[in-house]
Parts: structure tokens; C-alpha cells; sequence
């Protein structure tokens, strides 16, 4: 049809405008490849280049970021900030700190940012950032001294009503504070507004820290209710032991489930009587340890394996019902779809960004496995952010048991929203199509309301 020629135009140009993004090119493909049916049904979106101007960002700020180590050499790292969209709100979106990150990693992560952000119904644009460097190994001070060059630059690039950053990988309270301590320096103006993941104790909000592993259970909870099951005595397996995964693990056992394996770049562990989460937070997030610690202390039937895959246990001891990928981008491919499929996996949510490869997602999908992809599963925590900026505007700080609830009723309503919208284009039961589709649709109108 003409719909499908005109995006496959748009892909084409993504292409051709940036070479070599793969991660980016796989994030817009998969976007563009749900849109033919809503631009058949709005020719308007076509007349307006809304798809070639919702993949070009309307800008994007590369910068040198240099620092001295502990050592007093002098380091140098590039920093990002790719501010995407703008059409709902100021741009939103996380900081990402790893050595893998290139431009085009912070494109895809921006690109997704924008339809997840529109997803939650929050005023909130899309946007991402971040840098080559890696935390690892790095001293607080040396931690500091970075974040305080990357803010440097970055500070006149963003502000509460322009771009608002928060945390990723590599990214946490540590780093926001480092990050804010310096914003605030350089303006001598406590501006809370200007990032969020801050501290409880200075200007954030409860339930952020938790937010995103909350809500990807929750999204997942409400999918596995359209088949009358539930997470009780499920079987579950989540990948990383970041922040995403340790509060997806808290969620699962509240909900009466058993999770049995968690991971990090080091290997992971299969503990069948289930995760130890006070010993996982102690090793993890105080200690900023590694799972083999974790394991030495749990004892017990806990073992820690550096072959194979996380997503092997799926075909272990009776099988699995759950997996939550919550570490990364591309960590769960087909082979690990096909175990998943054999375990008698009935749901799979992504707390991560696009954790699941294209043909994962193709099989669990033809296997009838419930699929959330991370643009409406894992919205609960960049919505919590916005819940930040909320309480931050009105000078308010709010309860954990308000915020968390405001959170739940938000990941109810994106659950709903990618369910319906699947159903109205004939598609029941296919989130990545009801995802991509509320959320463009909702910035396209936007766009085209606010003109060219
Ligand atoms: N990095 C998170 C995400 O991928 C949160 C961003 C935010 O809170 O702004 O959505």
C-alpha cells in the first residue's frame, strides 16, 4: 500500500541519516513497523512528515568531558544529551554511564523515551544522555570529579521547564547528587526541578527509586490477569540485579511469586528456594558488590554459574511462568525465547530498554506468550520522575503510599491503553503494536497541533 511505501521511505532515511546506529535502526524499525495501519487511517500524519520528523531529534549536543583520577592523570570521556522531542513537555530522560554508550545507543534509548513518556500521560517530552564512562572500579572522588566536568557542560543545555535528566545505568543517587550539587553551584539557584532521582532527603520523591521494577510487575500482573493468572506461586526469573531488578524482585514476592534466578555481567545465580532480597540489597546497592558475593554468603541450594544463560533455568525444575529482563539492551535472543517457550513461560515484561532482540519478541509472540515491551512496561519509573517534578513545582512532598499509589493507577492505565488500542486496530492482545500506537499517536497530534 502507500502507507507501507511512505515508511519504508522514512526507515530508509533514517538509515541513510544515521549509518551504522544499529540499536537505533532496530528502535525506529520497530516503531514504523506498527505505524502502517495508523497512517492509512491518517493520511494527515504523511502530509505533515510527522514520522520523518518524530525519528530526526531536534537536537542533539555531543561534548569532551575531561577529568583527573585518583591518580592525578588526566581522563577524557564524550558526553551526550540527545533532546528528542518535545512536543508533550521539556525533554525527559535518563543519564546513561557505560563504556558501550555511542551516539546512536542514546538515539535509540531517546527515541523509545518518546512514546513510553507519552504513554504515561504526563506532560513529558523525550530525551537521553550519557557518556563512555565507565563507574567501575572508580573512587566516589573519581565518581565526583566526573559528574562534576559532565555537568560543566550539560547545565546550559537543560532547566525544570527545558530538559530534566535522571538516572540509567550506571547512573543512581550517587551520581544525581554529584550531578545536582554542581547544577546548583554553577546557578546559584536551588532548582529541583532540573533533574530527577534525587534523594528523599533533598528534593526527591518516594517510590522513585522503587518505581520502575514496581511498575514493570505491575504492567505484568495486569497481563497476566487478561488469562486469569497471577504472579502467586509463579515461578519467575529477572535478569541484572540493578536497581530495575532488585525492585522487580520486591514487587514479584509481595505478590506472593518465587523468584528464582537473577544475574549480573559477571554470570548468575539460580536459587531455587528464592532470592534472598535483604542479602541481594546489602551485596548490591550498599556494597556495590558482584553476585558471586552474594552467593558465597547465601549458601543453601544457591549456586552461582558463569556458562550459558539466565534464561536457562526456564527449563529447570518444573519450569518457569515469569521472565522480567531487566538488564540491558539485546540480552535475550531467540535461542533464550525458545527456552523460555519450552519452560511454559506464560508472560514476558521488559524492565529493561529493548532487552528482547526482534525475532525473541517475533517468537514468544507466535508462541502465545504475553509480550510487554519496555516502552509501556518499564514507564513507571521516568512517570515517578514526572510525580518528582510535580512535587518539586509545588514546593510538596508527598507520601510513599500516595506516590506509589499514583504510580500503580499510571501503569493500569498504560497497561489499558496498549490493550484497547490493540483491540481497535484488530490486533487483541499484541502490546508492542498497542504501545507504539498510543504513544505516537498522542505526540503526532501534538506535533501537528503545534505546527511546523
Ligand atoms: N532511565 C529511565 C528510563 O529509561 C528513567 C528516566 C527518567 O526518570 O527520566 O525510562
Amino acid at each position: 500500500t502507500a502507507a507501507a511505501q511512505s515508511i519504508s521511505a522514512v526507515y530508509d532515511t533514517v538509515l541513510r541519516r544515521n549509518p551504522g546506529e544499529l540499536e537505533f535502526h532496530q528502535a525506529a524499525k520497530e516503531v514504523l513497523d506498527s505505524l502502517t495501519p495508523v497512517v492509512e487511517r491518517h493520511p494527515e500524519y504523511l502530509d505533515a512528515a510527522i514520522l520523518e520528523r518524530i525519528c530526526e531529534p531536534e537536537r542533539q549536543i555531543i561534548f569532551r568531558v575531561p577529568w583527573v583520577d585518583d591518580s592525578g592523570r588526566v581522563q577524557l570521556n564524550r558526553g551526550f544529551r540527545v533532546q528528542y522531542n518535545s512536543a508533550l513537555g521539556p525533554y525527559k530522560g535518563g543519564l546513561r554511564f557505560h563504556p558501550s554508550v555511542r551516539l546512536g545507543t542514546i538515539k535509540f534509548l531517546g527515541f523509545e523515551q518518546i512514546f513510553k513518556n507519552a504513554l504515561t500521560g504526563l506532560p513529558i517530552g523525550g530525551g537521553k544522555g550519557g557518556s563512555d564512562f565507565d563507574p567501575k572500579g572508580k573512587s566516589d572522588a573519581e565518581v565526583m570529579r566526573f559528574c562534576q566536568s559532565f555537568m560543566m557542560e550539560l547545565h546550559r543545555h537543560i532547566g525544570a521547564e527545558t530538559d530534566v535528566p535522571a538516572g540509567d545505568i550506571g547512573v543512581g543517587g550517587r551520581e544525581i547528587g554529584y550531578l545536582f550539587g554542581q547544577y546548583k553551584r554553577l546557578h546559584n539557584r536551588y532548582e529541583s526541578g532540573v533533574l530527577t532521582g534525587k534523594s528523599p532527603a533533598w528534593g526527591g520523591s518516594l517510590a522513585r527509586t522503587e518505581a520502575t521494577g514496581y511498575g514493570t510487575v505491575i504492567f505484568a500482573r495486569e497481563m497476566l490477569a487478561t488469562r486469569n493468572e497471577s504472579f502467586d506461586r509463579a515461578r519467575v526469573i529477572v535478569s541484572g540485579s540493578g536497581n530495575v531488578a532488585i525492585y522487580a524482585i520486591e514487587k514479584v514476592q509481595q505478590l506472593g511469586g518465587n523468584v528464582v534466578a537473577v544475574s549480573d555481567s559477571s554470570g548468575y545465580v539460580y536459587d531455587p528456594d528464592g532470592i534472598d532480597l535483604d542479602l541481594l540489597k546489602q551485596v548490591k546497592e550498599v556494597e556495590r558488590g558482584r553476585i558471586s558475593d552474594y552467593v558465597s554468603r547465601r549458601g543453601g541450594r544457591a549456586e552461582l554459574r558463569t556458562n550459558g544463560r539466565v534464561w536457562d533455568v526456564a527449563t529447570e525444575d518444573g519450569g518457569i511462568q515469569v521472565a522480567l529482563p531487566c538488564a540491558t539492551q539485546n540480552e535475550l535472543d531467540e535461542n533464550d525465547a525458545a527456552a523460555l517457550i519450552a519452560g511454559g513461560c506464560l508472560a514476558v515484561a521488559e524492565g529493561a530498554n529493548m532487552p528482547c532482540t526482534p525475532a525473541a519478541v517475533t517468537a514468544l509472540q507466535a508462541a502465545g506468550v504475553l509480550f510487554a515491551p519496555g516502552k509501556a512496561a518499564n514507564a513507571g519509573g521516568v512517570a515517578t520522575s514526572a510525580l518528582e517534578m510535580q512535587q518539586n513545582a509545588s514546593r510538596d512532598t508527598w507520601t510513599f503510599d500516595y506516590t506509589a499509589d499514583r504510580l500503580e493507577q499510571i501503569m493500569i492505565n498504560v497497561h489499558n491503553q496498549c490493550k484497547e488500542t490493540a483491540e481497535v486496530y484488530g490486533a487483541a492482545g499484541n502490546y508492542v503494536l498497542g504501545a507504539n500506537i498510543a504513544g505516537f499517536v498522542r505526540v503526532a497530534d501534538a506535533m501537528l497541533a503545534l505546527g511546523v
